[in-house]
């Protein structure tokens, strides 16, 4: 067959493979010291918990609930178990009707673009904002309002009236963001879900890494503050295993039924069998001890790639200095392009994500996201070394 044989839709022609991905498939061999992909350390998942859990689904008449299809809503079990955490941490009252179980946060962020986004619809963002939520909305072609942020996340006085009530929504990482690492501060979340609340401005708090606080010491959510005004969006992907690809949205109870909808035509359901399986692993309390342990190894290598690049950058470098998550941002002198930077450090073999695609409107080309979680000490230390000497 050749490409003469089909014709791709607008949507799908629109979609463009980027220099930036292409340069970093290098990153994949083993002598490359990469800080460029997102993922979780492999060391924190709990294979043997995992393992227990399906031999017990499987040696069990459960066995067969976890191979059939499901409802759309998700395991009404694993509902209930979001329910309770969020109704305990958060102070709210919510029910199973306010949660969708979707196959990952990623899903969820589609669903909302899918649910809210028509052409030219207006979506406003953190600057600079998740690469992957920019590239999903991206598809239902909104014009994006970029709010100024700075090291306590978004600036909510940044945010004008006229602008919150223009918006469709407002979607926003406040906790130790991707890709800055930055948590928006207890007093600006406040403000923020006043202003939401009194605009009728509907925000979307994405939180995959709210629970690798290294201190352990949690801030409010957005739903929290404002409840009628927040869909929040949960992830396994970084308290278990990205894998399971797992997740959960909550909200509105109508706003979760058009999401439902919607999901039923994605994919009728998140798999059965994942939806056991971590239902398995945590229905006890077993993140209790668990996610303790992420904290742990997580804050030891920020901790430590914060002190090499305190050794080897230039004065004029700057950088994040993350209290959780698994990403420093790096801003370099204005003169210098961090695509092209890339480019001489992957010849000698040290990677990082430029910075210039997490910005949805008027893009920085002076910065760069490190991620620093699956790299071992010695080869942070190595890759910081080189990138600061390519810098100087
Ligand atoms: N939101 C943000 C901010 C993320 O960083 C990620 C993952 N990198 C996702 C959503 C998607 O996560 P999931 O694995 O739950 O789909």
């Amino acid at each position: 067959m050749s490409s003469s044989m089909w014709q791709f839709s607008k949507r799908a022609a629109a979609l463009k493979s980027s220099a930036i991905r292409e340069i970093l498939k290098v990153t994949e061999l083993p002598h490359v010291i990469s800080f460029a992909g997102g993922l979780p350390s492999p060391d924190t998942f709990p294979v043997k918990k995992i393992k227990q859990a399906v031999d017990d689904i499987m040696n069990s008449d459960e066995a067969f609930s976890a191979l059939q299809y499901g409802p759309t809503e998700g395991y009404k079990p694993l509902r209930q178990w979001v329910v309770n955490l969020i109704n305990q941490r958060e102070q709210t009252n919510l029910t199973t009707d306010n949660v969708l179980i979707v196959t990952g946060s990623q899903q969820a962020l589609d669903l909302i673009g899918k649910a809210l986004i028509d052409k030219g619809t207006k979506v406003l963002v953190e600057t600079p904002t998740y690469l992957g939520g920019l590239q999903t909305f991206t598809q239902y072609e909104p014009e994006y309002v970029s709010i100024a942020s700075d090291e306590h996340g978004l600036n909510p006085d940044e945010l004008s009236d006229s602008v919150a009530q223009s918006a469709s929504f407002l979607y926003t990482i406040p906790n130790f963001q991707n890709p800055t690492g930055r948590r928006l501060s207890a007093e600006r979340r406040k403000k923020l879900a006043d202003k939401a609340k009194a605009n009728q401005l509907l925000m979307i708090e994405d939180d995959p890494y709210g629970e690798l606080d290294y201190q352990g010491h949690r801030l409010p959510s957005l739903l929290s503050f404002a409840p009628d005004n927040t869909v929040y969006l949960g992830s396994f992907s970084k308290i278990l295993a990205p894998g399971m690809r797992l997740g959960y949205v909550v909200g509105p109870a109508d706003f979760i039924r058009k999401l439902v909808q919607l999901k039923q035509a994605a994919d009728l359901h998140t798999p059965s069998y994942t939806q056991h399986i971590a239902y398995h692993v945590i229905k006890d309390g077993y993140l209790g001890d668990h996610i303790p342990k992420i904290r742990e190894l997580y804050k030891t290598r920020c901790q430590f790639m914060l002190e090499q690049l305190e050794k080897y950058m230039p004065k004029s470098v700057r950088w994040t200095k993350p209290e959780g998550g698994m990403f420093i941002w790096v801003v370099l002198p204005e003169h210098i392009d961090t695509t092209t930077l890339l480019a001489e450090a992957v010849k000698n073999n040290v990677a990082f994500v430029p910075g210039e695609s997490f910005f949805a409107t008027h893009p920085q080309k002076n910065c760069l996201r490190l991620a620093f979680v699956t790299v071992p000490e010695e080869r942070i230390e190595q890759g910081i070394k080189i990138l600061a000497d390519l810098i100087k």
